[in-house]
């Protein structure tokens, strides 16, 4: 099988070309580093069913010979590189997803969008349903995300629909894992590092808000299992184990040996209140749930950042 994962040097996204490589797939990865470098994909270049492509999606892409499956994953991820990449983030989620269904109508491949649980926005139904269709601010910040999101929902549909293009749309819940970027922004690298750099850790708002946080090792077992089952609607991936920023701050504490402090700092705009995925749907239809729990994902996790940040 030839795979093409775009987005494939970020974080999930070499996670993900790392298990198809494994599981004897040809994989090409896609990806214009616009947040990173080619790091997370060192170990895999000389791999020779490996290939990298230094692209932007959200521009036409030729690709010579068949392709079977393409999953779409480039897009700034964490809040602080889509504040930061407003444009990019909106014109990869909605020129990068037309122009990734393209590609499969073209060489009849299966598609994966990755989405996101943003497309619940501020969630006033709790734990989220995929049959919730959210409560997103399209003019506040983070819009550029959740509303990318929700159009290449719809566009990915659209392709179904029209054009019988064999879609899959997973959304991501809060996932963590090693090749996170240390400075991404995101509450797991930021508070990580903090505590093994000894500086205090920042807890936006009072810390109430709460996330439940999935291994990435579970995630990515649940993508493979939805690239090939015969289900089109989407499907939420994550950790239903849902814990408050303030908890969960203490907790890296601990597991760190720190003595840093906890700092607040202001809570940003939109943030979520809350959320927590049903899984109900990814049960029935995949038989997948997470196996790794937090503390044991977290430990993994800390000694990857134990490591950059000794370098
Ligand atoms: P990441 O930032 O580590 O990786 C994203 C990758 O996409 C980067 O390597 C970046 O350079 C690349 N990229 C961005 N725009 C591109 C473009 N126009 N053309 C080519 N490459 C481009 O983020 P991640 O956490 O690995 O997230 C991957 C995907 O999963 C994203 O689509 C994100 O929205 C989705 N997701 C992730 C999470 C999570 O918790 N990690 C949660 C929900 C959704
Ligand atoms: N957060 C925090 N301190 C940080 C970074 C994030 O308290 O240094 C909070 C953030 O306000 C949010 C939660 O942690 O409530 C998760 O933030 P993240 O950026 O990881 O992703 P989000 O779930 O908001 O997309």
């Amino acid at each position: 099988m030839r795979t093409l994962i775009t987005g494939g040097a970020g974080f999930v996204g070499s996670h993900l070309c790392e298990r198809f490589l494994a599981d004897g797939h040809e994989v090409i990865c896609v990806d214009n580093y616009i947040t990173g470098g080619g790091g997370n994909i060192e170990q895999l270049r000389s791999n020779p069913k490996f290939s990298f492509i230094r692209h932007d999606i959200s521009h036409h892409i030729d690709i010579d010979g068949p392709v079977d499956n393409i999953l779409h994953f480039a897009s700034p991820a964490s809040p602080v590189d889509y504040l930061r990449h407003p444009i990019p983030t909106l014109k990869v989620g909605s020129l990068g997803t037309h122009n990734t269904l393209g590609l499969a109508k073209a060489k009849k491949s299966r598609y994966l969008l990755a989405s996101t649980s943003e497309v619940y926005g501020d969630p006033e139904v709790h734990p989220q349903r995929e049959d919730y269709w959210g409560n997103v601010n399209p003019i506040g910040v983070r819009g550029v995300y959740d509303e990318a999101k929700r159009f290449a929902e719809a566009m990915t549909m659209a392709y179904h629909r029209s054009h019988g293009v064999n879609t899959h749309i997973v959304r991501i819940f809060n996932t963590y894992g090693e090749r996170m970027r240390l400075d991404d922004g995101r509450v797991v690298p930021n508070l990580m590092g903090q505590a093994l750099r000894g500086e205090p850790v920042t807890v936006y708002g009072d810390g109430s808000q709460t996330r439940s946080f999935c291994y990435v090792a579970d995630l990515v077992e649940g993508i493979s299992r939805l690239l090939f089952a015969d289900f089109h609607d989407p499907v939420n991936l994550g950790n239903p184990n849902e814990v408050s920023i303030l908890d969960f701050a203490k907790e890296i504490l601990e597991l760190s040996g720190a003595k840093s402090r906890i700092e607040f700092r202001p809570l940003p705009q939109d943030d979520p209140k809350v959320r927590r995925p049903d899984i109900t749907r990814a049960k029935q239809v995949l038989g997948w749930e997470p196996k790794i729990e937090r503390r044991e994902g977290m430990r993994r996790t800390m000694e990857y950042f134990r490591n950059k940040v000794k370098r």
